[in-house]
């Protein structure tokens, strides 16, 4: 609003300065006057179109955060659902003999060699030495 206020008022002082239209002068200024105005109306407009612009690519922005948000969110609790994780440690899953429970292990816990069942109780030993399986 200012860019075209200050337009209206330098055409309002060239008015009262009584401009004689007739004289080259008068159109050069009247000329410019109308040119100032029409461009002082064509900034605000643009500038409202990027002000629009910018809130729109805002909203547009934020939808799309809160999308990965929803995304990343469902496809780790998923992961976690199924007692399957694999991030950066690696993880082993053996089931119990005794009881059928699938046990998720981590590094620490194989190098112990052996572990209790979390659901029986059950001593499980393992040793990944070598291959030899003993049923
Ligand atoms: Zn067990």
């Amino acid at each position: 609003m200012e860019l075209s206020n200050k337009a209206a008022y330098i055409k309002g002082l060239m008015e009262g300065m009584k401009i004689d239209e007739s004289t080259d002068q008068g159109k050069v200024l009247k000329a410019m006057a109308e040119l100032m105005e029409e461009m002082a109306k064509a900034i605000e407009d643009v500038t409202v179109l990027a002000d629009e612009t910018v809130d729109v690519v805002d909203s547009l922005s934020d939808d799309l955060s809160d999308l990965e948000d929803d995304f990343y969110e469902e496809y780790y609790d998923d992961e976690d659902d199924d007692d399957d994780v694999f991030d950066d440690d690696t993880l082993y899953e053996c089931v119990c003999p005794s009881c059928g429970e699938t046990i998720v292990m981590d590094d620490k816990m194989v190098e112990n060699g052996s572990i209790e069942c979390p659901n029986c109780g059950e001593s499980l030993e393992f040793d990944f030495s070598d291959d030899d399986t003993e049923e």
